[in-house]
């Protein structure tokens, strides 16, 4: 760079961006892929992929290839990453990194995203930092004509964090983190089914060399007994007693099956590893019991990414484009990642030593700073897990009064109806409480169908789909509740749990409204958000919609690869009612062409549009069309007529057929995510009534989570916060993706 100009003066736009992913493959690192590549276009810069990683980088020729939109067209639901990565030790070298600079400039790129593991995010940051040196080295070397190094002065630079351990600061989820998650509880559940059958004990490893983050989770997804994770060392001669104690309790108490789950990286306080080997030996030596293991190893990394996972790649790689359109160049590289429901850019290297910090912690032995760094919700998922897992209740505190909690559901079936019941029961008995089931929904209770729970009758209900304790959409009338405070009276129940839908928020609000004049009916309520359709107030998300997600987008992958095969244009129509959460994430997660949503209706002159881009598309060589119709997005416009239009209008380039996926969007096992979310909104809610009860107070909320925090909201307020002539809240903060779907399409 010409050594008088200021970096300010020459910097404008990137000319090209180049994307990268490098060390371990992850799922999701496509879908990420094909944001960026169509974000840069959608703004009209260039782009180029590099293969293989660094190597590519390093060797440069084929390896770095300008990409057109087509070009990532369908690989949304590939697994792996389709531009490759690998290890490359000539890229740690500078002479490396010289080539490298060299083969970016000589193709006008100056920005780069790289999606990779702290590894691959420390080597770009350095990569980043000689670039300017690194061009005058060129020049000076007469490999670089000198008006080529002043035109890119800077190399701009974003990272996002791809890597299944989820081990790094500055995003709450890394890309690839859920899809193993995935493959791990699949796995699980079907170690499951053969473990209680034989009454087994099974010892699993979970990958995570330094991040306990699989384990842990998959522990609490699956109901696993014991887990070891790298963050919570034991001490060396402690872990096999306390761990057979607590085997041969749960025996004692009938469990079928002893699930114990290992972290690659779990090891002891003196830093000796603990492997499965030795804990199924410790296990057959102590209990005299078959202690089977299993090393899921690298099934873990495979697969089709998961609906979040596709999700979020797709918004970090949207948000590391806008993010270098806007890089002044002269600040520290960044980090794109996920808090809460929001994006955010934190500085690269702050991230990569607080991540880094964490085993600093565990070698210093101080555990607390290391869950710490974690992050709060890393704390509290361990808190509940070692309550949980356990095989009977703690003994109660003398002098804590049994206060005596009810569960009910309500509304249509939700996945993780029955996790939820298993936390609250076992949640509620470890604080000495009793815990009661409602079964048939508030139907039940007017009739009086309930039941006294205990800590294994839940046992296995962790992963089930459905609901055990039935539910229906039954809101009680004035008439009924004379009836259900006699029912409230005669069990003597202090608390509800309400875990359901849109009609369980009613059928509460009902109950709550009518306290003045029912003296039993002035109980603390609170309503936990369940329903695939993500339409309940005060919750940006609703646990049960994500594993419909995951079974609709399983579903619609097997429908694109038949109509890929066939110059076909499907339209597909999921489940929502007034809401198009379904639809848009729907959308985003299959890379459809159009989505339709009841929030913004269908008129015909959209749908002549439709028709006109996926002629000209069907022309242009595509081979698939695939439109996603909310079912309430039209009275009119149904999925059929639609279907019958693109038909007729196709005339022989292409035909269409229509898929209604119903109800299987409503069964499956709850995700991962489902269970676990599900586990830890319980505890709150528990917390809540627990609160409420210990201090004497009598109000009522909704638990949702809002900018990534629980939160209560007054359940008075419902009213408010629901819209009148449509089954919807007033506020539907994932609306704001609506314009990210746009972008994709781009063709
Ligand atoms: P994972 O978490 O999956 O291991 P990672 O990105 O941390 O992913 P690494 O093997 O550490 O994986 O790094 C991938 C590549 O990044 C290395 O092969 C190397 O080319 C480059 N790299 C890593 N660290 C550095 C560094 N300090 N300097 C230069 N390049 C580096």
């Amino acid at each position: 760079m010409d050594k008088g100009t200021s970096v300010d003066q020459v910097l404008g736009m990137p000319s090209s961006i180049a994307v990268i992913t490098s060390g371990g493959d992850a799922g999701g690192m496509n879908p990420a892929l094909r944001a960026v590549v169509r974000t840069a276009l959608h703004h009209g810069i260039d782009v180029h992929a590099v293969q293989e990683g660094y190597r590519g980088l390093v060797e440069g020729g084929e390896a770095i290839r300008r990409l057109e939109s087509r070009d990532v067209g369908g690989i949304l639901q590939r697994g792996g990453t389709v531009i490759g990565t690998a290890r490359s030790a000539e890229f740690r070298t500078r002479e490396g990194r010289r080539r490298a600079a060299r083969n970016l400039a000589d193709r006008g790129i100056d920005a780069l995203v790289v999606i990779g593991g702290d590894g691959s995010l420390t080597g770009a940051n350095l990569f980043r930092e000689e670039w300017p040196e690194l061009l005058d080295e060129l020049v000076e070397a007469g490999e670089l004509p000198s008006d080529v190094a002043a035109a890119h002065p800077v190399l701009r630079l974003v990272g996002l964090v791809g890597s299944i351990d989820n081990d790094m600061s500055g995003t709450d989820m890394t890309v690839g983190a859920d899809t193993a998650l995935h493959r791990i509880v699949e796995a699980l559940d079907a170690i499951d089914s053969t473990a209680s059958s034989h009454q087994r004990t099974f010892v699993v490893e979970v990958m995570g060399r330094h991040c306990g983050y699989l384990a842990l989770m998959a522990a609490l997804a699956s109901g696993a007994n014991w887990a070891f994770i790298p963050e919570q060392p034991p001490a060396k001669d402690e872990w096999r007693t306390a761990m057979c104690a607590a085997m041969r309790a749960g025996r004692a108490n009938g469990r079928r099956r002893n699930l114990v789950l290992v972290a690659e990286g779990a090891r002891d306080l003196d830093g000796n590893p603990i492997t499965v080997r030795e804990v199924s030996e410790v296990l057959e030596r102590e209990l005299g019991e078959d202690a089977r293991v299993t090393i899921l190893g690298h099934v873990q990394r495979g697969g089709a990414p998961s609906a979040f996972d596709r999700y979020l790649s797709t918004l970090l790689g949207h948000a590391a484009v806008e993010r270098l359109l806007t890089d002044p160049g002269d600040g520290p590289a960044q980090l794109v990642g996920l808090r809460g429901n929001e994006v955010v850019s934190s500085p690269l290297m702050e991230c990569v030593a607080r991540t880094k910090a964490v085993a600093e912690r565990i070698a210093a032995r101080d555990l607390e700073g290391a869950m710490l760094l974690r992050g709060g919700s890393f704390q509290e998922f361990h808190s509940i897990l070692s309550t949980i897992q356990r095989a009977a209740p703690r003994p109660t505190r003398a002098g804590r009064q049994r206060f005596r909690i009810a569960i009910v559901h309500c509304g249509g079936p939700a996945p993780g109806m029955n996790t939820a019941v298993r936390a609250a029961v076992r949640l509620g008995l470890d604080r000495g409480y009793s815990v009661l089931a409602v079964r048939n929904g508030f139907r039940g209770l007017r009739d009086g169908l309930i039941q006294e729970m205990d800590w294994m009758d839940v046992s296995g209900l962790v992963w089930t789909g459905g609901a055990e304790l039935g539910t229906n959409r039954w809101v009680p009338a004035e008439s009924d509740l004379a009836q259900i405070s006699e029912h409230l009276t005669g069990h003597h129940i202090d608390g509800l749990l309400m875990a359901g839908g849109w009609s369980g928020y009613a059928a509460a609000h009902v109950l709550h409204s009518a306290r003045q004049r029912y003296p039993a009916l002035d109980l603390p309520i609170v309503c936990l958000p369940m329903t695939i359709n993500n339409d309940l107030p005060g919750t940006e998300l609703t646990i049960g919609s994500d594993t419909a997600l995951n079974s609709i987008i399983a579903n619609v992958d097997k429908i694109k690869q038949s109509a890929v095969a066939t110059r076909r244009c499907f339209v597909v129509e999921v489940m929502g009612h007034d809401s198009g959460y379904l639809a848009l994430m729907t959308g985003l997660a299959s890379g459809a062409e159009r989505v339709y949503l009841p929030e913004e209706g269908i008129t015909l002159d959209a749908l002549t549009q439709d028709v006109r881009a996926l002629a000209e598309g069907f022309r242009a060589g595509k081979r698939l069309g695939l439109v996603i119709r909310s079912e309430d997005a039209d009275p009119v416009y149904s999925t059929g007529f639609i279907r019958a239009l693109f038909e007729k209008e196709g005339g022989g380039l292409w035909d269409s057929r229509e898929a209604i996926l119903g109800h299987i969007q409503e069964g499956g096992n709850p995700s991962p995510f489902d269970r676990t979310e599900a586990t830890r909104l319980t505890a709150r809610c528990i917390e809540y009534l627990s609160e409420q009860l210990e201090t004497g107070a009598r109000a009522s909320a909704m638990v949702g989570v809002q900018s990534g925090r629980v939160q209560f909201t007054d359940l008075t307020s419902y009213p408010t916060m629901i819209r009148e002539d449509v089954q919807r809240p007033v506020e539907q903060r994932w609306l704001a993706q609506r314009p990210l779907a746009r972008i994709m399409d781009l063709l």
